[in-house]
């Protein structure tokens, strides 16, 4: 894999870059903002003057405020704040060319509120281009997923009125039930829908399982049903790309035209950080006409949001630059193959995808005590848990696991 755009830069490079960007932004102190219903943080309860802002380029973006509203990878933007927005603009370059084999200058993007948002972006575009180009009515566009899917993508058949249509999948190994698939397909062809959104998932929340999305496009291409695909990465986006560089998840997969990462999960970025990432030519399928008084393309489901948000996003990736996050996956990979390699010995039942770093145990062997004291998560909250999940992320050390594994010894024997 080569890198064009994912580098490491040194804090004191990242200060200079963040710096520079500041300047390009509004001034608000000096020259004449009168119009833009905008200023920097309020000064007396933000810490406006103190002098550890200059040590710190992280809060003196934070107290500048900058609104990053709109889509900045085309058409044109709120011109207040381009210094900041080329560096959003810099993180959906790096991060769909260089980590999910996207074309040069392929995609569009922005940072969402989370994987929420970035999921219900894919759907209201390609709902939308259903109605535009094919004339389709919202009842004759499917949402097609897995029963392992984030429910964000049943808020999304709420709010955009789409029928949703549930794939079971196999008890321990969590993939698609195909033999299911189809007959589901072929119904809901034959009861009027006429097009589908699928939603791939690359690693579900609750067991990090990976979708196969050709199960999909194969049934899809059969009955000749023109589709979209949108690949949920809100929790894997940053793991699995990593670890199975060759995968069918992402731009490399004609079929695929969009998928979600969330920065504030795996990348331990501030909430507010879902990113969205699209092919060239789809964005504009959510142009609002009535959002005349912004500038350039309004097209982004939240309105204003945190260009303090995106630089911090970008402030992850140049500190760890390619080869870092790398590292970085690999340890926690590591630690979750010896966790697993315990589990074993101990003949306790999971399930966990071999590229990722979650584990699912079978809830009949936790005692539920143990599984609170730990809060692992459990599949149900209102009744009876099947499983616990387990998810090996930086804080969760071996020291940590190690605790949890003697606890179910001494209850266990
Ligand atoms: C967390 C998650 C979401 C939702 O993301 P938010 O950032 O909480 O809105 C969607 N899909 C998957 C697979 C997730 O893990």
């Amino acid at each position: 894999m080569t890198m064009k755009y994912w580098r490491k830069l040194s804090a004191l490079q990242q200060d200079e870059i963040i710096s520079h960007a500041l300047k390009q932004n509004v001034n608000y102190a000096e020259g004449g903002s009168l119009g833009v219903p905008a200023s920097t943080l309020d000064d007396k309860v933000f810490y406006g003057q103190a002098s550890f802002l200059k040590d710190s380029p992280w809060l003196r973006l934070y107290v500048q405020n900058p609104n990053h509203i709109g889509c900045h990878t085309l058409g044109d933007s709120e011109p207040f704040f381009k210094g900041t927005q080329a560096l959003e603009k810099e993180v959906i370059q790096l991060l769909g060319e260089d980590m999910l084999g996207a074309p040069e200058a392929g995609c569009d993007g922005y940072i969402a509120a989370g994987g929420t948002e970035a999921n219900l972006q894919a759907i209201w575009i390609y709902r939308n281009y259903f109605e535009k180009e094919f004339s389709a009515k919202p009842s004759e566009i499917a949402l097609i997923c897995s029963s392992d899917t984030h429910y964000s993508i049943a808020k999304g058949a709420g709010i955009f009125g789409l029928p949703l249509l549930e794939v079971p999948v196999e008890e321990s190994t969590r993939l698609i039930q195909q033999d299911r698939l189809e007959p589901l397909v072929h119904n809901a062809v034959k009861e009027g829908i006429g097009y589908f959104i699928v939603v791939a998932n690359m690693a579900t929340t609750m067991f990090g399982s990976i979708d196969d999305p050709n199960v999909y496009a194969g049934i899809l291409k059969s009955v000749g049903r023109p589709f979209k695909m949108h690949v949920d990465g809100a929790f894997g986006g940053f793991i699995y790309p990593i670890t199975e560089q060759n995968n069918q998840l992402d731009f490399t997969n004609p079929d695929i035209s969009s998928i979600t990462l969330d920065a504030h999960k795996m990348l331990q970025a501030p909430y507010g950080t879902g990113i969205f990432l699209i092919r060239k030519n789809l964005m504009h399928f959510v142009y609002t006409e009535q959002a005349q008084y912004v500038n350039g393309m309004d097209i982004t489901l939240s309105g204003s949001r945190s260009g303090a948000n995106a630089v911090a996003v970008w402030m992850i990736l140049m500190t760890y630059g390619y080869y870092g996050w790398q590292e970085k996956i690999q340890v926690l990979i590591n630690r979750t193959d010896w966790f697993c390699g315990q589990l074993e010995k101990r003949g306790i039942r999971f399930y966990r995808h071999e590229k990722m770093n979650i584990v699912t145990i079978r809830s009949v062997d936790v005692p539920k005590k143990v599984a609170d004291k730990y809060y692992l998560v459990p599949d149900k909250h209102n009744s009876p848990a099947d499983w616990y999940k387990i998810v090996v992320m930086e804080h969760v050390d071996r020291l940590k696991l190690l605790a949890f594994l003697q606890d179910l010894d001494s209850r266990q024997a």
